[in-house]
């Protein structure tokens, strides 16, 4: 026993250290890489052995041994266990938590990598059945057998058939007594690699595009282009031929795509212009199909892997390049727990297996900007739409000087009558969802305000109540102010008031609203961002949702009802974001042979950021707040770091704060600037008092020395057992 190796365990609790172990009593040593189930305290835990050592602080005789060893074979290779590792030391995190965010939930939860499916298959007596017949008597029965027809002679697992038909086994019981259909149990494994379609070709190459593609081609080794190319511009395409060509060469591409990037309408153009089917991996999918995409990519099968955030982690055995579209989105960065940026952890993946990077966006942040001015990144330019679509022109409304109703300016109104005469599709974008963002009281002007945060309650008016978007309480509408016992109203336009708005204005147009509300049941986006594209709604109307990666053939004129709310933001992101999401919004106007509109209202038309934005485009916006944090030295001229804190009182809240603050004073030795403890800009949010402390330095590996010696600090303060607390590096977020 003397010889045998100490396992040093990650697990998944919040504690930045690892556990050690010793191998189970029966001889077997699981490899670093492997899983295994140990005690933990009073309960069980599944770890990650991290590595093997000689010697623990702990005598032999105290550690305890594993229980059972879950892999024989390392599920995460030494390159794959460096990103867990790269990660937990960069964002300052416990690394059994990015041990356990790196990979699928059912592998979390101790589930085998092939784990043993009960499933549902046709027998071969089912082949004479007469499905038709069958589905005048049972109709349920016969959408049953249609599945498992359809599925092959391996029938479909039973928690991925619960899910395409939850009353499945009603029918089941009926069938199965005609011998129709069996179960069975079967290993879940990828013997063959899903089939090989005809690839299609696509269009030629413009000029732009072959010279970025040369470029990025002639990288050997590591290397990360900015591919900086206007809505239409022909991004994907190049990001094709790409992946072809790595493809070609036996090796393995990742492509990471924002939250709701991932649409139908890019897999089947990734589908039928590769002629393969890549492996999926999102939150959309169960856990059993996450888990197939997962290991499909580990073994090498899947050839192309296409995902959001948490994909950075996939393991390929091959992995030969990595995409990350639409690099400016917010939804690379994780805002909760391991608050880690999948954009650069992608970065980093790709530096340390030395492959080429290729990050591309119509609006590439300024931290991307920023390198290629240095010189770090090439920065690729395509300025043109491909084809024959033109760029759309952007027109300001001053809503100080033309009539608005309820939202809608005349200017505007005009327009969308215009284009829809022309048989043009409309959008009009507001990122606010409700019926008003307000509920005011006509008499003292009392505002209707959540009980549990400092913000109003928004009025939703189809089921007549106020909800928090903070929190997600809700109560009844109040009719009568509590404090006077005057009438209420709603104040302010939400995006179901627009729509109301714009029904009742155009009658006989077919309206369509997306948003969150509007998408809340599985599959309800996807069916209305078709229903879109097909051109059956003149209207859209919504949120955030609707400026992303879609591409609607008919539309021709896009309508941005409320721009102001970021111009005179507190953050030293907000002109970088204000910009990202106009010109984001306006890139969906126009893409195919008509010329689109782009009318922004305002209230301060002579504000220097729209001449900026209409003469100089994004470019001009970008280069203009890059030198503004060159002179105040903000990021990416120097870097930040987050310390977060929330508590039931304000004053504990403070209190581990003013405790951090005094810790960081020691360890910096004037190397860092610390903002604060301040309260949050939001002081309180779900009935807790939230305040941060900001480290700034122009010397990243000075404030890292500091937060690494800070974090074992606070997990073990007094303080920190009132409270939670987080650190967010490079927060995108400053509250
Ligand atoms: P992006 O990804 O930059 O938004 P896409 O690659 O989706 O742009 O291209 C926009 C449209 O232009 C698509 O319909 C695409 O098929 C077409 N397109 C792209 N490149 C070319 C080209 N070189 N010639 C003609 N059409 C092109
Ligand atoms: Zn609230």
């Amino acid at each position: 026993m003397g010889n045998s190796p100490v396992l040093k365990v990650a697990i998944n609790v919040p504690l930045s250290r690892l556990f050690d172990y010793l191998p189970p009593a029966d001889g077997s040593r699981p490899p670093p890489g492997a899983r295994v189930r140990v005690p933990f305290g009073k309960q069980r835990q599944v770890g990650l052995v991290v590595a093997h050592a000689c010697d623990s602080a702990l005598p032999r005789s105290r550690i305890r041994r594993v229980l059972e060893v879950l892999d024989d074979e390392p599920l995460l290779r030494d390159e794959d266990r460096w990103l867990v590792g790269f990660t937990s030391e960069y964002y300052h995190h416990p690394i059994g938590e990015v041990a356990a965010a790196a990979i699928p939930a059912l592998l979390r939860q101790g589930r085998p990598l092939n784990p043993l499916l009960r499933h549902v298959a046709v027998t071969d007596a089912a082949r004479h059945v007469d499905t038709e017949a069958l589905a005048k008597r049972a109709p349920r029965q016969a959408e049953l057998m249609e599945l498992l027809l359809d599925a092959g002679g391996n029938g479909i697992d039973i928690e991925t058939l619960a899910e395409q038909m939850p009353t499945w086994r009603r029918s089941y019981r009926a069938l199965a007594g005609k011998g129709l259909i069996a179960e069975f149990e079967m290993r879940a494994d990828d013997p063959e690699p899903p089939p090989r379609g005809e690839a299609t070709a696509g269009p030629d190459l413009n000029r732009d595009q072959r010279a970025a593609l040369d470029e990025i081609r002639a990288a050997n080794g590591f290397h990360a282009s900015i591919l900086d190319g206007v809505t239409g511009s022909g991004k994907t395409e190049v990001y094709l031929h790409l992946i072809r060509e790595t493809i070609a060469a036996g090796r393995q591409v990742l492509v990471l795509v924002p939250e709701i990037g991932l649409t139908p309408q890019l897999v089947t153009r990734l589908r039928t212009r590769l002629g393969i089917e890549p492996a999926l991996l999102h939150s959309g999918l169960s856990d059993l199909e996450r888990l197939r995409s997962w290991r499909q990519a580990r073994s090498g099968d899947a050839k192309l892997v296409v995902g959001t955030r948490s994909a950075v982690f996939t393991p390929m055995r091959e992995a030969g390049l990595i995409i990350v579209d639409e690099e400016h989105d917010h939804s690379f960065k994780q805002q909760e727990g391991l608050r880690y940026s999948a954009r650069d952890l992608a970065i980093a993946r790709a530096k340390h297996l030395d492959l080429p990077i290729v990050l591309g966006s119509a609006t590439p942040t300024l931290e991307m900007l920023h390198h290629c001015e240095t010189g770090n990144y090439s920065h690729l330019r395509l300025p043109r739409r491909a084809g024959d679509a033109k760029p759309p022109e952007l027109r300001i409304v001053d809503l100080g000087r033309a009539a608005s109703a309820e939202g809608l300016s005349e200017p505007l109104a005009d327009a969308i009558s215009g284009h829809l005469d022309e048989s043009g599709q409309v959008l009009i974008y507001l990122n606010r969802r409700g019926f008003a963002p307000t509920l005011i009281c006509t008499g003292c002007g009392h505002v209707a305000e959540c009980p549990r945060c400092d913000a109003r309650m928004t009025v939703h008016a189809k089921d007549r109540r106020l909800r928090c978007h903070h929190c997600g309480s809700a109560r009844p509408l109040d009719e009568h102010c509590g404090e006077c016992g005057a009438a209420m109203r709603p104040l302010g336009e939400g995006t179901q008031r627009l729509e109301d708005v714009l029904v009742r204005r155009y009658p006989d147009r077919r309206v369509m609203r997306i948003d969150s509300d509007s998408t809340q049941r599985k599959g309800a986006m996807d069916e209305a961002l078709q229903r879109a594209t097909r051109g059956e709604a003149d209207i859209l109307v919504g949120t955030q949702m609707l400026s992303k990666g879609h591409h609607f053939p008919q539309l021709t004129l896009v309508g941005i009802i409320n721009a102001d709310q970021g111009l005179f933001g507190t953050d030293f992101r907000s002109d970088e974001r204000l910009a990202q999401s106009i010109i984001q919004v306006a890139g969906r106007a126009g893409r195919e042979s008509r010329v689109g509109e782009v009318i922004i209202q305002t209230a301060f038309p002579t504000h220097p950021f729209w001449q900026r934005l209409i003469d100089g485009g994004y470019a001009r916006v970008a280069g203009d707040a890059l030198e503004e944090r060159r002179l105040t030295n903000w990021p990416p001229y120097s870097r930040l770091a987050l310390l977060r804190s929330a508590a039931t009182r304000r004053g504990d809240a403070h209190a581990f704060l003013d405790v951090a603050a005094g810790f960081v004073a020691g360890l910096a030795r004037g190397r860092l600037r610390v903002l604060g403890p301040v309260d949050a800009p939001m002081a309180r949010l779900a009935g807790r008092y939230r305040a941060q402390l900001l480290l700034q330095s122009t010397d990243r590996r000075a404030l890292h020395d500091v937060l690494r010696e800070l974090r074992p600090l606070l997990e073990t303060d007094p303080t920190a057992r009132k409270v939670r607390w987080s650190i967010d590096v490079d927060p995108v977020e400053l509250f």
